[in-house]
């Protein structure tokens, strides 16, 4: 089975906003190409002395609200085409966010588990290097995505300022505290999940106790912290996932001690207890909320009938169809879009990046405070949308971002 293409899939949503809102065919066009695209290799003194080039990308969708913004990628199947669509994705997530960035993203094709410390860091300092004259704190500022993290962008960071000669912390988020992170950064978009997810709920009567079964596939940055935060807030978590499988248990999970039993044996599998399953099986199991948070396609026309959630929060990009959207649609299940559900990341990368322009830090407080307005006020706006189109909350969601950035194309002209 051929995977599907990740920027066609972007194009087809793009398409049915466009037609919803009787978009400008010349607009149309800009938005469906992205500005820039840019193609490197990035050769790395290995261990063992000998040389290996590795490729990469960044993508610049469109500029038109203000400097690019997205998270860089490591992943042995990076490619140019979901590159492209997660740097369209990243336009329509600021522009619904109505913060003032345009969309980007980066990729390396690498298994960064199969590399030393010392070469993770040569190779990021080596894809920096090969961006120069392209990312900047007014002009593209990237950010952590799939096996990328803090310490990661604080060598981009440390790269980026030697070229520069002096300090520059605005030129990339997602940063450790000690070198100008936010608080609140790190489960960012986990919290900005939840309290969209807790807008569904009421939406379809999920209840926020041990009633309601939770099934989360990805168990990094989004998947983890989703899972502790939902425990807390005594959801019952039933279903966990990493790369090496996945597991199930009706009783429910603690992932916090699950989280210790895979930071001592490398996955998720084996924990006493559950059931093993494959990934794919893990999203068909019964439950009330359903969150991918690992990869793109994870819910196709060949699964999504027999998907048995009420609510789906995407927090991973591009995590279902649009095939399977119409599925879902005709099953009333409620799809919380991936645009809306994971911006608190980008959200909270925004007030990191306002906070390093203005040298002055807030604390932890504010910062969920002001990420908890911006959520709910996109969640309520992509709401009001999708129902005066008579639409689902994606499309709902696409009109309301596509519209701000076609109005900014217009204003500033072509
Ligand atoms: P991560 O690297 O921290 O975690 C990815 C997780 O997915 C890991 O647990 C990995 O084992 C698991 N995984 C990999 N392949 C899998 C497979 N085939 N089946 C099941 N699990 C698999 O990445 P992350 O930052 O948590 O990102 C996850 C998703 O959320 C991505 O789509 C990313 O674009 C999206 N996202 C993340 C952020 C963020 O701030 N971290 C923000 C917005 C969107």
């Amino acid at each position: 089975m051929t995977k599907a293409n990740p920027f066609q899939n972007a194009i087809k949503q793009l398409d049915r906003a466009a037609k919803e809102i009787n978009l400008n065919p010349d607009v149309l066009a800009i938005l469906k190409t992205p500005k820039r695209i840019l193609q490197v290799s990035i050769p790395v003194v290995m261990d063992n002395d000998r040389v290996k080039v590795f490729h990469g990308y960044r993508v610049q969708h469109n500029d038109s609200r203000g400097p690019t913004k997205g998270g860089i990628r490591y992943h042995p199947e990076a490619d140019i085409s979901e590159v492209k669509a997660l740097a369209m994705l990243m336009t329509w997530k600021c522009s619904l966010m109505d913060i003032p960035y345009g969309g980007a993203k980066g990729g390396i094709v690498v298994d960064p588990k199969k590399l030393s410390h010392g070469e993770l860091e040569r190779l990021t300092r080596g894809y920096v290097r090969s961006l120069n004259g392209f990312i900047g704190p007014n002009l593209d500022i990237p950010a952590p995505d799939v096996y990328t993290n803090p310490q990661i962008m604080a060598w981009i960071m440390d790269e980026a300022s030697r070229m520069i000669g002096y300090n520059v912390p605005g030129i990339v988020t997602g940063k450790p505290i000690e070198i100008g992170g936010s608080l609140g950064r790190q489960y960012a978009t986990a919290q900005g999940g939840i309290y969209v997810l807790g807008e569904a709920c009421g939406m379809k009567n999920v209840k926020c106790d041990r009633s309601s079964r939770v099934i989360i596939q990805g168990f990094g940055n989004a998947g983890s912290f989703t899972a502790k935060i939902l425990h807390k807030m005594k959801f019952k978590i039933v279903g966990l996932s990493d790369s090496q499988g996945a597991i199930y248990d009706a009783k429910g999970f603690d992932p916090n001690k699950v989280e210790l039993y895979k930071k001592e044996t490398g996955s998720v599998v084996g924990y006493k207890g559950s059931k093993v399953l494959s990934n794919a099986k893990l999203l068909e199991q019964p439950c009330d909320i359903l969150v991918p948070a690992a990869l793109d396609n994870q819910i196709t026309s060949r699964n999504a009938n027999r998907i048995k959630a009420k609510i789906i929060l995407e927090l991973a990009n591009g995590a279902i169809t649009p095939e399977a959207d119409d599925r879902l649609n005709k099953k009333k299940v409620l799809v919380i879009p991936d645009i809306l559900s994971n911006a608190g990341g980008v959200t909270v990368s925004y007030f990191e990046w306002v906070q390093n322009m203005q040298q002055l830090y807030w604390e932890e407080e504010e910062v969920l405070s002001r990420l908890q307005k911006v959520m709910r006020l996109s969640f309520k706006k992509t709401q009001e949308t999708a129902e005066l189109h008579k639409v689902d909350l994606r499309i709902g969601s696409y009109i309301l971002a596509v519209s701000r950035v076609a109005e900014a194309v217009k204003l500033r002209g072509y």
